[in-house]
């Protein structure tokens, strides 16, 4: 399918965009960047690290610098890496400290500022008068001006890095924890910038709940094409997790926005060895970066006279048709019928969107065929289904996958609704990709958490790496399980802490008993 009827940002982007701008690094239409894990003050390490990013195709590497002491390391790591001839440019991610963003502009070729946490504002404030919310902003404008003297004079870019989850107080007291506030919280350091003519800025906007994400991003431009400018997007799904559900989360996110011509750098975030989110990043820039019209196998499935069936059996919508014979979907598509437990209830009809001559009485499903390993269909059928469901909401997805089983097809279908939030199946688990900040082994613990709660459904439970960025990321989750110390978790229920400092060999048997003890544990 191709030629979509919709709006799309591709022919805005290369009329505005002046060449060279965009590409702060990178030879390639859309940028792939990654984050170390390591301590930014360990030279070594974090070298050792870059290196192996790069030379899995990495072009841009982010580190978290937490002090003066890491800000000023970064010139060694620099240095060190320039020695061994990798000239990729590096960025360095700051949050609560312009002191040290101002130290890390004369070493890196990007600074990210979180504008939630940039500066210290009142977080207990519940409302803000005219005079006060400008009082805020003047004190971030006195705040930057060093940095952007400093950024100015050294050709430093700075990306402002806004999240969904750490989004600042008065931003929330006006505009709410919504993607409009995302998006104004980006403008108001955008303005300041520009007030000072410094124009070398890329954005990003991220959420871990992926519709948000998408929803911020195409309201972020279509606000810069209102106000006539354009700075480049860095695209990613924050705490997108691991396995197979990270991946699914970030294509639903990264590969929708890049079908739209939004994207010019990306990272896909999985709480795992960094180097493994190279190659998800490079399929998904091959896929859609900058592609106009994305060649997608599909259509829709008519399923007539069924919506009162279906909604007796009180099965959930969106609904999850297999083509095939399946134990796992809601309806199977055999034999020119429609199938639920073995039993025949109606027939079905193939059209293309937009459908015409639906009743109520019928459900429209989004078809989706390949013929290719289950891996990249993975990513495809995420970034595709998300992207139609924006144009052409349906009432499921029959997802068809010829190398793979009706069953497996049928789980993936599952994966991706739940995903994209439409329709939960199992525990949803946010978890960060860790960074210099953490001090457990993330990974490991994920797992273990996983293991004992994957099947409480409907429950959102989140692993986080600190506790400096960590609970104010964890994004809506029923519990937290956050790393406070070397080998120390806290657990939190939403947002209260309720127990602090657990030693790590005990703190999975802490979180169950929590959830047991909260009633959220079906025994
Ligand atoms: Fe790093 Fe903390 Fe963010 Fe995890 S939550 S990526 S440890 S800053």
């Amino acid at each position: 399918m191709s030629g979509f009827p919709i709006q799309t940002y591709h022919n805005f982007r290369s009329s505005v965009v002046p060449a060279g701008k965009v590409l702060i690094g990178g030879n390639n239409p859309v940028v792939v960047q990654s984050m170390t894990t390591t301590r930014t003050i360990d030279t070594k390490a974090t070298v050792r690290q870059i290196i192996q990013l790069a030379d899995a195709g990495c072009e841009m590497v982010r580190m978290a610098v937490q002090n003066k002491k890491e800000a000023r390391n970064l010139e060694n790591i620099k240095n060190e890496l320039l020695k061994k001839n990798y000239d990729l440019p590096l960025v360095a991610d700051v949050h609560f400290n312009p002191d040290v963003a101002v130290i890390a502009a004369r070493f890196v070729e990007k600074v990210r500022i979180n504008p939630g946490n940039f500066i210290k504002g009142n977080p207990s404030k519940k409302e803000y008068n005219h005079d006060e919310y400008g009082e805020e902003l003047k004190k971030t404008e006195e705040k930057l001006i060093p940095l952007i003297e400093i950024c100015r004079s050294n050709n430093t870019a700075v990306r402002i890095g806004v999240n969904h989850g750490s989004l600042s107080n008065r931003i929330l007291v006006r505009y709410g924890n919504t993607p409009e506030g995302m998006v104004e919280s980006a403008m108001e350091f955008i303005h300041i910038f520009r007030e000072y003519g410094f124009e070398l800025l890329d954005l990003s906007l991220k959420a871990s709940n992926v519709r948000i994400m998408t929803e911020a991003n195409k309201l972020m431009v279509e606000r810069m094409i209102k106000e006539g400018f354009y700075y480049p997007m860095h695209l990613g799904v924050t705490e997108a997790g691991a396995g197979i559900d990270g991946r699914i989360k970030s294509a639903a996110g990264i590969g929708h926005l890049l079908m739209l011509g939004i994207g010019d750098t990306i990272r896909v975030s999985l709480t795992e060895d960094p180097v493994e989110e190279i190659p998800v990043a490079q399929k998904l820039v091959e896929l859609y970066g900058r592609k106009k019209s994305p060649e997608i196998n599909t259509g829709a499935i008519v399923l007539r006279k069924i919506r009162e069936y279906a909604e007796n059996e009180k099965l959930k919508s969106p609904y999850n048709v297999s083509a095939g014979l399946s134990e796992v979907a809601d309806f199977s598509l055999e034999k020119n019928y429609v199938w639920h437990r073995g039993k025949k209830i109606t027939g079905f009809e193939k059209s293309a969107f937009p459908v015409k001559e639906i009743s109520e009485k019928d459900i429209v499903i989004t078809r989706l065929d390949y013929d290719d390993d289950q891996e990249s269909v993975r990513l495809r059928a995420a970034a595709e289904f998300a992207f139609l469901q924006d144009i052409y909401p349906a009432d499921g997805i029959c997802l068809e996958n010829r190398q793979a089983s009706a069953d497996a097809n049928a789980q993936l279908s599952l994966d991706i609704l739940q995903a994209l939030g439409l329709r939960f199946n199992k525990a949803e688990f946010i978890a960060c990709p860790s960074c210099g900040r953490t001090n457990f082994d993330i990974q490991e613990h994920l797992k273990r958490v996983k293991e004992k709660t994957a099947q409480l459904k409907g429950l959102k439970i989140a692993v986080m790496g600190c506790i400096v960025n960590g609970p104010g990321e964890m994004a809506g989750a029923d519990y937290g399980y956050v790393g406070s110390g070397r080998g120390k978790i806290n657990l939190y229920k939403r947002t209260s802490l309720v127990r602090k400092n657990i030693d790590e060999a005990s703190a999975v048997e802490a979180l169950t008993d929590l959830i047991r003890e909260n009633g959220d544990w079906p025994e």
